[in-house]
């Protein structure tokens, strides 16, 4: 007989884009002649940019010649990618990393889920509320999140509440924890922190011995110049912290797959006896014995965001994403609301007025504007009493949303 891994039967159903789905299909039910505009999808939604798409065809050429053919690659990714890496997102911000510290993937969700492999059960595990729920539902797979309480939250997981009160400028836990999970700029909120705000978490990280796993998937939205685009661009940070990121929202590859993760040589854990373990050395063998590698032709792909028209292209894409947001943000202003993010991220985080809970504003926003949105609290309990939109939809759907928004609104 095969036990169970129970861990997974505490896990609730995964129902918030499915309640969504059915709330919407509901309504188009009972109104088939609206047309509504989804603003709650986390997804890109313009091609990949065309220097891409040439390195991809030249890869798939060369796949079909017995003379270029490629077979297995390195796990951990080609040289031609990893030193693009290192020497485009990390060496022009003073950060130098040698290519055996990047390893290339088929995207961050993996990695984030996959990190705890190499990280013992009973770590207490803290976390910024609103989340990206890979986060939580990862560390409960793995034993470390203990029981699922009635207020949402799981016993064992110290929650470090990001509300408009502080500005979604998190504060430093009063329990020690051992792994700490950071996104910046962050997703749903869309907010960011300044530099002096992040190194206060390195220095909490380096004084109590904890290990920050640093979700960097909207760097490339940043517009501002005081926020970080890597965390170590804060001094020690090479000690503490595993990064995370990805070309899924840098480079429209949700579909195609691939991200990278950064394990610098002096990041470490320690065993029970106290003994100091590398970090790298210990990912390096999880990924050698359960991952094969991104495929050729996609990092072919990743490596063509890297020369001069790759970088042209998809810094095209994401000015466009950000000029959405931008009309967003206006829009929802103009209509009253108090709305955060959608600076530097594609996320605009809308208070809902009067307190109205999530799904109560979900619901009319749906009905009397016929706008979509996610809840914002179905990505934690602080996330009560706003809603998310995203700025990855058609420019004249973002137009046209907020006008209605203003009309039902105003
Ligand atoms: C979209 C996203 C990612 C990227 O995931 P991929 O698996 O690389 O597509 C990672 N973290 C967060 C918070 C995200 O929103």
């Amino acid at each position: 007989m095969a036990l169970v891994n129970e861990q997974f039967l505490k896990l609730p159903g995964s129902y918030l884009f499915s309640d969504i789905a059915k709330k919407v299909a509901a309504f188009k039910e009972s109104h088939p002649d609206k047309d509504l505009i989804r603003l709650g999808i986390g997804d890109v939604t313009q091609p990949l940019a065309p220097a891409c798409i040439a390195a991809m065809n030249k890869a798939v050429n060369e796949m079909a010649d017995k003379t270029t053919f490629r077979g297995y690659g390195p796990e951990q990714g080609y040289d031609f990618l990893t030193k693009a890496i290192v020497e485009n997102d990390y060496l022009p911000r003073g950060i130098t990393l040698s290519t055996d510290e990047v390893f290339v993937s088929d995207g961050a969700k993996s990695d984030t889920g996959n990190i705890g492999d190499i990280l013992h059960a009973d770590n207490r595990v803290g976390l910024t509320d609103p989340v990206y729920p890979v986060y939580i539902d990862s560390n409960v797979m793995g034993g470390r999140a203990g029981e699922l309480q009635s207020d949402g939250k799981w016993s064992r997981i110290v929650y470090i509440p990001c509300t408009g009160e502080n500005r979604f400028v998190p504060q430093l836990p009063t329990e020690r924890v051992d792994m700490l999970y950071l996104c910046y700029p962050n997703n749903p909120t869309g907010t960011t922190l300044s530099k002096a705000e992040l190194k206060k978490w390195v220095d909490y990280a380096l004084a109590n011995d904890t290990l920050i796993l640093y979700d960097a998937a909207y760097e490339a939205y940043i517009q501002e110049a005081d926020v970080p685009h890597s965390i170590y661009e804060i001094e020690g940070a090479k000690q503490c912290a595993i990064e995370f990121r990805s070309f899924s929202k840098t480079a429209g590859f949700t579909g195609v797959r691939c991200g990278y993760t950064v394990v610098p040589k002096e990041v470490s854990g320690k065993t029970r006896q106290g003994e100091r373990v590398s970090l790298n050395a210990l990912w390096n063998r999880r990924q050698t014995t359960k991952f094969n590698g991104a495929s050729y032709i996609t990092q072919r792909a990743a490596e063509a965001i890297y020369t001069p028209d790759g970088k042209t292209q998809i810094r095209r894409t994401i000015d466009y994403y950000m000029s959405n947001a931008r009309v967003m943000k206006e829009g929802l202003e103009a209509c009253g609301l108090t709305v955060f993010g959608g600076v530097n991220a594609p996320y605009l985080w809308v208070q809902t007025p009067d307190k109205t809970p999530s799904w109560k504003f979900f619901e009319q926003m749906l009905y009397e504007a016929n706008v979509v949105g996610t809840p914002g609290v179905g990505f934690g309990p602080s996330g009560e009493g706003y809603i998310r939109l995203t700025a990855f939809g058609e420019q004249e759907n973002c137009v046209e949303a907020m006008r209605r928004l203003r009309n039902w609104l105003y």
